[in-house]
């Protein structure tokens, strides 16, 4: 058997690997590659294998950079199940859905940009009818259970990242392989901790954070009621950009148990992400996946994601109708790192008012609005506009879903490190992979390897 590292490999974005087994192939994750326009652009539509040649797919969760690009995989002629469980099937098929769409709204707006100069119109990396038909290819199946592929039995276990996220617990020719997908947190709203498997003869792990540590979710509630209580003294409104899996849900369930234990007051909630109240309805679903905090929540007869003051904005009209109030409020909105979407309209009205707040929930990459926000850089740029940033700014890195160093040297800790052969790094800018190589080696773990993009390794 042997692994290729085609995607998420010394990069965060775009995770593929490709396991070889005969001529049987396996394909772990077929993530969307996010960065510079052309650069995402010529990756995304040009697989790096044969798609007809590849007969099974693994997801480990419905996040973009895992499951965006089988619309490609379907169009290029994979025909095999895409394997999932059956809540990352739920959310996928919102989000790729949602990508096309943003897919052929973006080449619209630039094919009339190309028409005015006289260039040829581009095609979208894909289209909703690519999306739609990859969705039939999904197939949802419990935690725990094995799925026989070929030479592959697979079993998926709870990765505790975000709903329906797995671990991807691979046996082939008597080896067993271990992929954490994104591996998330102890401790976490909502979700349960991550499953620790301890036996596999390779372990391949994502690395995203293995040079970061996180605030404490513990200490959310003190540090989530000040803000609001400051900013609602004061007459302000909070604009929390947020992504629309899990973070959304993360913070409303939040502010719902702040409210339910009166740490905060009576202000009105407003989540403006169409996206976001799909994938909450996906939550609400699925409560299964619940831990035993939120099953608690729900047999108490409270709802988890619906509260008094709590509203989810559909309509555009709606959206635009909260610029006008001045009444103190909080609002949720997407994109998370305020590339797009409607918090873009939210923010252009609120920075420059010191009675507001930004709450930066999450992750914001190298030149994105979200950044440069998070910095406090004293001008930002909105819709082209130049806007004094004026409004206080909080950042808070409690809500993250992915383990940071310490949570990813204790998950290798809690193996069998004697039977691990090789521990591969992914998901990981190189420098957040290498903080990682000489701990695991301390702990006994023979060889770590950072793969290159194309990287083949017999296992
Ligand atoms: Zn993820």
């Amino acid at each position: 058997m042997n692994i290729q590292f085609w995607g998420g490999a010394r990069t965060v974005t775009g995770s593929k690997h490709l396991l070889t087994s005969g001529k049987q192939r396996l394909l772990l994750e077929c993530g969307l590659f996010q960065g510079h326009r052309a650069e995402a652009e010529h990756t995304n539509r040009n697989l790096p294998f044969k798609a007809r040649e590849v007969n099974w797919g693994v997801i480990s969760h419905a996040h973009i950079d895992h499951v965006g690009n089988i619309p490609n995989l379907v169009k290029y002629g994979f025909r095999g199940p895409l394997v999932m469980t059956q809540g990352t099937a739920a959310l996928a098929r919102l989000l790729v859905e949602d990508s096309a769409h943003i897919q052929e709204s973006d080449i619209r707006y630039l094919n009339k940009k190309s028409r005015e100069r006289g260039e040829p119109p581009k095609e979208p990396i894909y289209t909703v009818e690519d999306a739609e038909e990859s969705l039939k290819y999904i197939e949802g199946v419990p935690y725990a259970k094995p799925r026989k592929l070929g030479p592959f039995k697979v079993v998926l276990h709870d990765a505790g990242h975000i709903l329906g996220s797995a671990l991807v617990d691979l046996e082939a020719e008597g080896k067993r392989v271990l992929f954490t997908g994104d591996l998330g947190r102890k401790k976490m709203p909502i979700i349960n901790d991550p499953v620790q498997v301890v036996e596999a003869d390779y372990l391949i792990m994502e690395g995203t954070y293995g040079n970061r540590q996180h605030g404490d979710y513990q200490d959310v509630d003190t540090r989530l009621a000040a803000v609001v209580n400051r900013v609602y003294g004061r007459g302000g409104r909070i604009v929390i950009p947020a992504f629309a899996v899990e973070r959304s849900q993360e913070i409303v369930y939040t502010l719902n148990r702040l409210r339910q234990n009166s740490r905060i007051p009576d202000v009105q909630i407003y989540v403006d992400s169409p996206l976001a109240s799909r994938v909450t309805e996906v939550y609400r679903n699925y409560p299964q996946y619940y831990d035993e905090e939120a099953v608690a929540m729900l047999n108490g007869h409270k709802f988890l994601f619906d509260f008094p003051g709590l509203h989810y904005v559909e309509s555009v009209e709606e959206s635009k109708a909260l610029n006008q109030s001045h009444e103190p409020c909080i609002i949720i909105s997407a994109s998370g790192m305020c590339e797009a979407g409607r918090v873009l309209h939210h923010l252009k009205h609120s920075v420059g008012n010191p009675k507001n707040l930004v709450l930066i929930v999450s992750f914001q990459a190298e030149n994105t609005l979200g950044r440069r926000i998070a910095e406090r850089q004293p001008v930002v740029r909105i819709y082209g506009e130049e806007h004094a940033l004026r409004a206080e700014v909080e950042v808070m890195d409690e809500f993250s879903a992915h383990a940071d160093h310490d949570g990813l040297v204790q998950y290798v800790r809690g193996m069998d490190v004697a039977r691990l052969k090789k521990v591969f790094i992914v998901h990981a800018e190189l420098e957040a992979a290498e903080a990682l190589v000489e701990p695991l080696k301390a702990l006994g773990v023979r060889e770590v390897v950072i793969p290159k993009l194309g990287e083949e390794h017999e296992l």
